[in-house]
C-alpha cells in the first residue's frame, strides 16, 4: 500500500530531525585566550551554532569586544564576530575561572612565545591549566590545546593535573587540536580549512571535538586523527616546511640576484612541478610574524633536547635572519653607486609596509623592524607608513615619524622601501610619487611593483632576486 502521509507532515518531520540533529552536534564551549587565534576560533565556532563563551585576562580586550570593537585587522571578523553576538551564540568575560567552571570544552588559545632559550614559553598555557586544577569539580572536561605547544605538552598537562592538583584521570582529556589559520585570510582559513587535525588520550573526547567541527568536514575539510604527540608535532612540522620554502627560495634569489636571473620566472619553472607547487615561493625580505620564527625555534629546540640533528631548520633560521638585512643592503649599495659613500645619515627613508605581511597589523618578528634598527643604526630618518599596523609600531618605535597617507610618508624622502605586501600599495602613483620624493631610489623588497612602472616614473631600484634593469 502507498504511504498517504500529507507532504507538510513529512516537511515537518524532516525540519524536526534538523533541529535534533542541530541540537545533538551542537556543544557549549569555553575558548579561554581572545587573540588573533582564540577570537577568530570562537567567533568561528559560534558561526556552526555551537554555543561560545570567550575569556581573556586582558579586561580591556574583553571590554571592547563586549562592545562589539575588533581589538585587532582581520577582514570579515568584525561582521562574524557581530552577528555571533547578535544570535547570543557568542560572549566574552574576563573571569577566566568562571568559564572554566561553565562548560565542559575548554579550547586554549593563548599565546606560546618565544622564550630567551629559543623554546616555547609555556607559561600562558600552564596559568590557564592552573585555573582548570582549581577549578574541576566532579564534572569532565575536555581540554583540547589549540596554542601551538611543543611535543608533549598534552601528556604534561595531564600528570600536572594528576599530580598537582590530585584531579582523578577520569575527569578530565586532554585533546591536541592544533590550528592553521593565518592571519589576514584567518575567518575564511578557520570556516574552510584543508584539514582538521585532533590528537587525544581518550577516544571519546576525540568524537566530542570531531562533532564541532563536523559541518567543516561535511563541507570537505580532511580530518586527521592521531595521539598527542603526533598532533603537536604536524604544526611545528608545517610551520617548519613552509618556513623552509620560503627561505629557499630567498636564497636563490640572493643568487639570482649576483647571476641576473629571475626568481619571478625561476619560481614559475620550479612551482609548475606538482612536486613543489607555487605556494610559498615568492622572495622576500624573510619570514616574519607570530609563528615562523618561534615555531622554527621551538621545533629546533624540541629535536636539539631529544639529540635529533635538525640542522635543516637550524639553517632556515639563520638564514631568514640573514635575508631581513638584505634590503638596507641594497640600498646602500644604490646610494653607493649615486653618492659613492653609501652613507646613511641623516638620509629620510620611507618604510611602506610595517606589518609582518598585509592584511594583518601584527608587527611580531615583521623584517620592517629589523629594516628600521638598521636605518636607526646608520643614523638615518625613518618615516613610515601602514594601512594597519602603525599602532603597533609606534608601541616598539615611539620615535620615528608615522604618517596615515603613504604620500604624506614619503614626502622629501631619499629612499622608499616597501616592506609589507599590501595590495593597496600596487596601485600607488609612482608618476605622482617621483614629483613629491627628493631622491628617486626605491628597494621594492616585496617585489609587489611592476618594475616597467617604476622605471617610467624615473626611479633608480632594486627588489629582491629581479633583473630589474633600472639600477
Ligand atoms: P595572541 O597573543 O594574539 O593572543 C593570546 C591571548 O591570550 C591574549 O589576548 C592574552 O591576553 C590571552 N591570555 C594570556 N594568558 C591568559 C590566561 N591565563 N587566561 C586567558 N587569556 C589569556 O596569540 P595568538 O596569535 O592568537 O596565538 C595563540 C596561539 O595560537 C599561539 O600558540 C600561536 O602559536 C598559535 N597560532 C597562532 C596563529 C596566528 O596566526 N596568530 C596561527 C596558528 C596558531
Amino acid at each position: 500500500m502507498i504511504s498517504t502521509v500529507p507532504y507538510h507532515v513529512c516537511l515537518m518531520i524532516q525540519i524536526m530531525l534538523i533541529i535534533f540533529h542541530g541540537l545533538l552536534y551542537t556543544h557549549n564551549i569555553t575558548v579561554i585566550g581572545t587573540g588573533y587565534v582564540g577570537l577568530v576560533s570562537g567567533a568561528g565556532f559560534a558561526e556552526l551554532g555551537h554555543q561560545v563563551l570567550c575569556a581573556d585576562i586582558d579586561t580591556q580586550k574583553i571590554e571592547q569586544l563586549k562592545q562589539g570593537i575588533i581589538p585587532i585587522y582581520e577582514p570579515g571578523l568584525d561582521a562574524l564576530v557581530a552577528k555571533n553576538i547578535a544570535t547570543g551564540l557568542l560572549s566574552f568575560t574576563n573571569d577566566v575561572q568562571n568559564a572554566v567552571l561553565k562548560n565542559d570544552i575548554l579550547f586554549i588559545a593563548v599565546g606560546t612565545p618565544m622564550s630567551d632559550e629559543g623554546k616555547a614559553d609555556l607559561q600562558y598555557v600552564y596559568n590557564v591549566v592552573d585555573t582548570i586544577g582549581k577549578s574541576i569539580k566532579n564534572t569532565h572536561k575536555i581540554i583540547v590545546t589549540k596554542s601551538t605547544v611543543p611535543v608533549n605538552t598534552g601528556k604534561e598537562i595531564r600528570s600536572m593535573l594528576e599530580k598537582e592538583y590530585s584531579i582523578p584521570p577520569h575527569l578530565f582529556s586532554v585533546v591536541s587540536n592544533p590550528e592553521f589559520l593565518r592571519e589576514g585570510s584567518a575567518v575564511e582559513d578557520f570556516l574552510n580549512p584543508d584539514r582538521i587535525v585532533l590528537g587525544a588520550d581518550n577516544t571519546q573526547a576525540l568524537s566530542i571535538i570531531k562533532e564541532i567541527y563536523q559541518p567543516l568536514l561535511d563541507k570537505g575539510s580532511i580530518l586527521i586523527t592521531t595521539n598527542l604527540q603526533t598532533s603537536e608535532l604536524i604544526k611545528y612540522a608545517a610551520n617548519a616546511m613552509l618556513a623552509l620554502k620560503l627561505t629557499f627560495i630567498n636564497q636563490i634569489a640572493n643568487l639570482a640576484d649576483k647571476v641576473s636571473a629571475d626568481t619571478k620566472i625561476i619560481a614559475q619553472g620550479i612551482g609548475s612541478d606538482k612536486r613543489i607547487g607555487y605556494y610559498f615561493l615568492n622572495a622576500g625580505p624573510g619570514y616574519g610574524g607570530s609563528c615562523f620564527p618561534k615555531d622554527t625555534q621551538a621545533l629546533w629546540y624540541i629535536a636539539h633536547q631529544h639529540n635529533v640533528p635538525l640542522e635543516i631548520v637550524k639553517a632556515t633560521i639563520i638564514a631568514n635572519e640573514y635575508q631581513k638585512t638584505v634590503p638596507v643592503q641594497k640600498l646602500k649599495k644604490l646610494f653607493k653607486k649615486k653618492d659613492v659613500s653609501g652613507n646613511l645619515r641623516g638620509k629620510k627613508i620611507a618604510i611602506l609596509g610595517l606589518a609582518f605581511k598585509g592584511n594583518t597589523d601584527d608587527i611580531r618578528y615583521s623584517p620592517a623592524i629589523t629594516i628600521i634598527e638598521q636605518l636607526l643604526l646608520e643614523g638615518a630618518i625613518v618615516t613610515a607608513y601602514d594601512e594597519a599596523a602603525i599602532k603597533n609600531m609606534k608601541a616598539l618605535f615611539p620615535d620615528i615619524l608615522y604618517f596615515d597617507c603613504p604620500y604624506e610618508a614619503v614626502k622629501n624622502s631619499d629612499a622608499i622601501i616597501i616592506a609589507t605586501e599590501w595590495e593597496s600599495f600596487k596601485s600607488l602613483d609612482f608618476d605622482y610619487i617621483a614629483t613629491l620624493v627628493k631622491t628617486k631610489i626605491i628597494i621594492d623588497a616585496r617585489n609587489i611593483i611592476d618594475p616597467q612602472i617604476l622605471k617610467g616614473a624615473g626611479f633608480f631600484g632594486d627588489a629582491i632576486g629581479q633583473t630589474y634593469n633600472y639600477n
